[in-house]
């Protein structure tokens, strides 16, 4: 049984099954009761804070790694292109 399911409950503080934004449990419970990728777009839209901090950290390892920054890019480029 995964670690965070105890009581079976997805999120036992919430006392739900699933995330409450995308209802799925593949991820593990974060915060509020959403799966850590809901969390993050809802702080983006609303912790403007933890948005700039974010990106300003970002940006610190985009220049410290130009190289995995540029395959990164080369990859979601090509899906893209794809779709
Ligand atoms: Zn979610």
């Amino acid at each position: 049984m995964p670690r965070y399911k105890p009581n079976n409950y997805w999120s036992p503080k919430y006392r739900i099954m699933t995330c409450l934004v995308c209802w799925t449990n593949e991820r593990p419970h974060n915060a509020k009761g959403m799966c850590s990728r809901c969390l993050g777009r809802w702080r983006w839209k609303n912790d403007e804070k933890w948005k700039a901090r974010t990106m300003s950290l970002t940006a610190a390892w985009r220049k410290n790694n130009p190289d995995k920054w540029k395959a990164i890019m080369r990859k979601a480029n090509k899906k893209f292109n794809k779709s």
